[in-house]
């Protein structure tokens, strides 16, 4: 399902924390939504998921927006309630469970605990967990809806490295087999490069640029958008590798974002 926003503002009350942003997700592929802390990503996510007001218009496919249709796992996700990893599992299935839970049921969510590697904690409490455990169950829950769109706010900032490998690799895979139209916000800079078809950086609640990897990763986009030096090389597929050098000097370039906080 092609997801589609046009235009898009978002305001807090005065502040406005998306401004006229435009950006297509098509089937089959992963857009990775990067900026810096405060420049609109879970903001976007959430509009697209139905839960912020905004201006301008989104589109999902040709089907109306349901619930079954977009599978959001927001970034603060916590312990608030008091279940097992299974019963969260299950609750993504919700949209499909009868009034008891079916055997089916359950063994789909506990196929879904054994993709992730985390089968064992099925019986434990979802409040006892670490954070990287809570963010792999809770994508669990997400996928167990079955989705058309995938957001992931993201989902690996709790994770190790293996983790965060198989997580959105599964996440690339399921996304090219069921033509998922999928958004994953991402801090990681190479990570984003290897994992995403294309990249979208927000600054300062605009979009500030769109495209393949190799053309958005650029030391002028990083000093502009991160106000941050950095060295960016192509590895040996081509895909560009950044290392961040030091933070700019005022007098150089401020991020944008603080250029646009001041006003
Ligand atoms: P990101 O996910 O890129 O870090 P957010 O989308 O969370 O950014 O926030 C974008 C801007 O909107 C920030 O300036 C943030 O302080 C502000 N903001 C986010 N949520 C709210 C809210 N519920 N009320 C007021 N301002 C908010
Ligand atoms: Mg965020």
């Amino acid at each position: 399902m092609r997801v589609s926003i046009e235009d898009v503002t978002v305001r807090y009350g005065a502040h406005v924390a998306l401004r006229g942003v435009s950006l297509a997700a098509e089937p089959g592929q992963v857009v990775a939504l990067v900026g810096p802390n405060g420049s609109g990503k879970s903001t976007l996510m959430r509009a697209v998921a139905g839960l912020a007001r905004h201006e301008g218009r989104i589109g999902l496919g040709a089907a109306p927006r349901g619930a079954r249709h977009v599978g959001f796992m927001p970034q603060d996700i916590g312990p608030r309630v008091s279940l097992t990893v299974l019963e969260v599992v299950l609750l993504g299935r919700l949209a499909s469970l009868a009034l008891r839970v079916t055997r089916e049921d359950v063994d789909a969510a506990s196929a879904l605990l054994g993709r992730l590697g985390v089968a064992d904690l099925a019986p434990r409490m979802i409040g006892e967990l670490s954070g990287g455990q809570r963010q792999l169950v809770f994508l669990a829950q997400v996928l167990a809806g079955d989705p058309a769109v995938l957001l992931l706010d993201e989902p690996t900032s709790a994770l190790d490295l293996r983790n965060q490998l198989e997580l959105l690799g599964l996440v690339r895979r399921l996304t090219r087999k069921k033509g998922l139209a999928t958004i994953v916000s991402l801090h990681d800079l190479n990570v984003a490069a290897r994992f995403a078809d294309s990249i979208a950086v927000l600054c300062a609640g605009r979009l500030h640029a769109t495209g393949a990897p190799g053309a958005v990763f650029t030391a002028d986009m990083l000093r502009a958008v991160y106000g941050v030096e950095a060295d960016v090389s192509a590895d040996a597929g081509g895909l560009p590798v950044i290392t961040a050098q030091r933070a700019c000097v005022a007098a150089e370039t401020k991020p944008a974002a603080a250029r646009a906080a001041a006003g």
